[in-house]
Parts: C-alpha cells; structure tokens; sequence
C-alpha cells in the first residue's frame, strides 16, 4: 500500500498540472492502492468519491495549485479516517479499569502491555499486569521482568494451563493491590487459530473487560486488516496498539485495519524500551503513509487561508473589529501590489472613489496601508478586538512602538469607524432585503 500510495503523491507532484484525465487516474490509482490492501471495496469507494467531489466543488484557493490542492484534500480524507488531529484519547473512566491485550504472537503484546504500564505508571496511576500466555515458553518470565523493572504489582502462574482460571486470580490480586488500571497480556498462538480465539472469547467472558486493545505489528502489512478482523469477529476490538513503528515499514497495514475493526489506534511503539511508546498522532502517521515529510508547508498555507476564510466569514456575518480589518489587510497585501489587486477586480466590485484612481493615488493608498498595518501591529489584542479603549496614552504608546504619529493612528481609528458604520450597514439592508423576500 505505501509504495504504490507514494508514487501515487510523486505522480501528483510529477503532474503539471491536474486536468480530467490525471484526476481519473489519480482517483483510480488511490482506490487500486487501498484495494490492495484489502481496505473494503464500498470504503475505497466512498473515499475517492468524496475527495473527487470535494475537489469539483470548489476552486483551490489563491496561491493553491490544484495539485497541492487535490495532495491537500487525500491527506486530510485520510487522517479523518485515522481519527482526525487531535490526540487520542486515553481516560480510565473507572477503577479499576480493565485492558485485554490481544493479537498474534511476535506482534509485541507483552512489550506493550509493559509500555502501557509505564506511560499511566507516568500518569501517576497505579498499575498492575497479569500474564495468561500459558503457550509461549517463558512468556510469564518476560512480564515478570517487565514488571520488576516497573516496581509494579503483576500476576504470573508458570504452573496453570489455565489462562481464565490466571486471569480471574490476577484481577482478584489486582483488586486488593488497589490498582488502577489492570492489563491482562494473552497468548497470540495456539494449536490452531480457532483454539486461540476460544481461549481469549473465555478470557473476555470472565473478566468482562473495559477496553479490549489489538496489538498490530506496523510491518506485518496487509495481512494485518485480515488478522484484526478475525480477532474483532470473536472480541470487539476497541482500540489498536501500533508496534514496530521504528521499522522502515509505513504503516499501510494499520490503516486497514483501522477501517476493518472500526477502532482506533491510541499508542504507537517506537523500539524495544519500556520507554518508547507514545500516543498515536493521525497527522504523522498519514505524513509517514504518503511519504511526504515536507507537506507541513502546504498543511499551514492551507490553515492561514482557512483562517482569511473566517475572518471573512465573520465579516459577512457583520463581526466587525479591528482584528478582522487586520486581517483583511494582511490578506490583502499578501496578494501583491494595490494595482495588480485593482486590475483583478472587476469594476462594479470596486467603490466609486476607487475606480479612477491614478498610479500615484494607487501608490499613495499602498503606503497608508502599510502604515495602517504597523499600526495595528502595535496595539494589543484587547485594543484590536475593542478599539474603543484607545485613549491619548494609548494612542502615544501605538504610534512610537509602529514608528509613526498619533495622527496616523488617530486617522486609522477614523477609518476603521467608516469600515464599521458601511459593514454595519451593509448588514442591516441585507437584513432588510431578508424579510422583504419572506413576505
Ligand atoms: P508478543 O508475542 O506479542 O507478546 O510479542 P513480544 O512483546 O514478545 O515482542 C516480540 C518482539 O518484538 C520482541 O523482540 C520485542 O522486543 C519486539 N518489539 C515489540 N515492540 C516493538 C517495537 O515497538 N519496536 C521494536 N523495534 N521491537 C518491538
Ligand atoms: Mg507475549
């Protein structure tokens, strides 16, 4: 998945530009990618589908190529699948609350179920393990070890065969250790898979756990989405373990089967160490995915004129301050000179006065712009939002931190009052023109 998904972004980057027939082949080679990585046929549907809508909806924005523009929209169409950008969410929303640790055998379910005791050890939470792997030879050392090393309860039995008898003895233990959180490690091989599943369908049963975690090693590639559909068809799967996320691997496989189980990945392993484990980030891992490490430029482009599109938002909505009139200026002057800018517009667009403007005019109106910016630059966000509180000292202060003179801020607040009142007006006839159309 991950090769053919980052030669699909050089394609992308390769293209000169984006016309009917590379978006088809992009939109195809993006559905043939996730295919083949056994992500569902309707998904891979709907997810091309909706980034080639969202695509024809809209021009890119100004300063936007398309093909930045269509990179823009895969990349965050699959970070909203991967759980958006904000960090996962991890809260033991009782005590104690109970983790299942399920997945193959080699995935690293006991180096994680050791890294999840250290990072809510971190957390200040008491935190206590308990091995049921009776197959793996030493399985029960290596948690032990884990568990000295961590100077935390834990609870082994290298006598039973019994993993649900282990269990139900450990969180009796556990309960009376008083510790808050209790991760149960299991077995991830057995005579046969179907034993495997019967054994941890037991576990679960018994101990009726509070969060079942699939550990998913990130190198396993597509057989990954296959192995966390089996486990989730005998245990839902609530959220994913990612380990090996040091390896050169990128990940494909996780995405899968994220899609598959409908879970969600909350930590990431990053080596061997107790210590390498932190919480899952969609934005890296996507970034990763792609094999674009450079697309945090184009991300922020895109935020800052997302944030013009507020403030424009804003403006139509009739909020108007001198942040907003800020705003707009600096958005305006980011598109180049005045008369370029004047030459764009078409005339009706422009108010009268500014239509017969000569180069000198043009090039006057540039300067006070400027100054009007390093005005507003001075002043404080309390002063930007309510202008009302400049005050003869104020003013003082604004003009000698911009380098100009109480008069070049006294005519900025008269202009910024003139964009009020029209904004304001602007708002009540549209008001108007509202409740003349209802009736
Ligand atoms: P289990 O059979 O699922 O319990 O897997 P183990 O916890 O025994 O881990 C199997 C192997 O993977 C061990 O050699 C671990 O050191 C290694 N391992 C686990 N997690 C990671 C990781 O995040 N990065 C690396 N490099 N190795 C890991
Ligand atoms: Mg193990």
């Amino acid at each position: 998945l991950t090769d053919s998904l980052s030669k699909l972004v050089d394609k992308i980057r390769g293209a000169s530009h984006i016309d009917e027939e590379t978006l088809k082949e992009v939109l195809k080679d993006l559905q043939r990618a996730l295919l083949k990585a056994d992500v569902d046929v309707k998904l891979v549907y709907e997810l091309t589908k909706s980034i080639e809508e969202e695509y024809r909806k809209e021009e890119p924005p100004s300063g936007i190529s398309s093909k930045d523009y269509l990179l823009y929209l895969i990349y965050n169409k699959l970070i909203s699948i991967m759980g958006g950008e904000t960090e996962a969410k991890v809260e033991l929303t009782k005590r104690p609350y109970v983790i299942l640790l399920v997945g193959t055998e080699g995935s690293g379910k006991t180096t994680s179920a050791g890294k999840m005791a250290y990072w809510f050890s971190r957390k200040g939470y008491r935190v206590g393990l308990i091995e049921t792997d009776t197959v793996r030879p030493g399985a029960h050392d290596q948690l032990r070890q884990l568990a000295e090393k961590l100077n935390i309860p834990f609870h082994v039995d290298p006598n039973s065969k019994d993993a649900v008898d282990i269990a139900l003895k450990g969180l009796e233990k556990m309960r009376k250790e008083k510790v808050d959180l209790i991760i149960i490690d299991t077995a991830g091989r057995h005579r046969n898979e179907e034993e495997l599943m019967k054994e941890i369908k037991e576990i679960y049963n018994a101990v009726t756990p509070d969060e079942v975690v699939l550990v998913i090693d990130s190198t396993m590639g597509k057989q990954a989405a296959a192995q966390a559909e089996a486990f989730n068809r005998n245990v839902p799967i609530n959220s994913i373990f990612l380990t090996k996320m040091d390896s050169t691997s990128r990940g494909g496989g996780a995405l899968a089967s994220v899609v598959r189980t409908g879970a969600k990945i909350k930590f990431v392993g990053s080596g061997e160490y107790l210590e390498d484990v932190e919480l899952f980030n969609a934005k890296k891992f996507v970034q990763r995915l792609l094999g674009m490490g450079n697309l945090e430029e184009l991300m922020e482009r895109m935020k800052s004129i997302e944030e013009e599109d507020q403030v424009l938002m804003e403006l139509s909505e009739g909020k108007f301050n001198m942040l907003t009139f800020m705003k707009q200026l600096e958005s305006m002057t980011k598109l180049g000179p005045l008369s370029k800018l004047l030459q764009m517009l078409p005339m009706t667009m422009l108010p009268a006065p500014m239509r017969s403007l000569n180069d000198d005019q043009l090039e006057d109106a540039q300067i006070r712009m400027r100054r009007w910016l390093a005005v507003m630059r001075s002043m404080t966000r309390e002063e930007l939002m309510d202008p009302s509180v400049l005050d003869a000292s104020r003013i003082k202060r604004i003009a000698l931190g911009s380098g100009t003179t109480p008069k070049d801020v006294r005519e900025l607040i008269r202009q910024y009052e003139l964009m009020k009142k029209m904004v304001g007006e602007l708002k009540r006839s549209q008001r108007r023109l509202g409740r003349f159309i209802k009736q």
